[in-house]
């Protein structure tokens, strides 16, 4: 296959600088990405971006609504990327594990923390059906994990960060959370995870309870 640097077209630098931006940060580390990026604000979906193979296209009105930060952004568009990269086949039975491998390829490139807050802002805008914010709702969860997950890879063995050590513990400790449906007794749970770290505060314990929202 021909390897072409992410390439854009069918817009004006100065109109949308984020994806210039994009593409200058990010060709080099994602050179097998041919993608081509199409404006298209008449666009009837309600999604920011949408990719149809390697033809990208987005949705200004959309992003602007959502109030999407540059990170959020950048994090989306990784996701897309994700997409255009994916060998796996476009067919009805294995959507949801496209949309996992899409985030996967998000998460790796570090957008995990982005990509996450911009799902939760795409719920709160209300613009998506029941249907589309269930599917959102596990793919945070989903991401957060992973995301965990590798943070996790990087920080084993270093256990001198009190928030290395969290992590770690709350990584292993996942499943008995997320399958914790109380809040109360999630809390218990990370209570007393955190009292076995010092250093690891009710702050850290409130945000880390926000990663098991879904
Ligand atoms: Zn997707």
């Amino acid at each position: 296959m021909e390897i072409v640097p992410l390439k854009l077209r069918d817009y004006s630098q100065e109109e949308i600088p984020f994806f210039h931006d994009f593409a200058e940060k990010y060709s080099a580390e994602m050179p097998e990405v041919n993608c081509v990026f199409c404006y298209s604000e008449t666009s009837q979906s309600s999604d920011p971006f949408a990719i149809n193979g390697r033809s990208l296209s987005f949705n200004q009105l959309i992003w602007n609504r959502i109030g999407l930060t540059t990170e959020e952004l950048e994090a989306m568009l990784a996701h897309e990327i994700g997409h255009a990269v994916d060998k796996l086949p476009r067919t009805d039975d294995n959507q949801p594990e496209r949309e996992n491998n899409a985030d996967d390829f998000a998460i790796s490139h570090f957008f995990g923390d982005s990509l996450c807050s911009a799902l939760k802002k795409c719920i709160l805008s209300g613009i998506y059906s029941d249907q589309e914010v269930e599917g959102m709702k596990m793919r945070i969860s989903r991401i957060h994990f992973n995301n965990l997950n590798q943070r996790c890879d990087l920080l084993r063995g270093i256990h001198s960060e009190p928030k290395n050590k969290w992590l770690i513990a709350v990584n292993d400790h996942w499943d008995e959370i997320l399958n914790t449906p109380l809040n109360a007794e999630r809390i218990r749970i990370l209570e007393n995870l955190a009292s076995q770290i010092i250093g690891i505060g009710h702050t850290t314990i409130e945000e880390t309870l926000t990663w098991f929202d879904a």
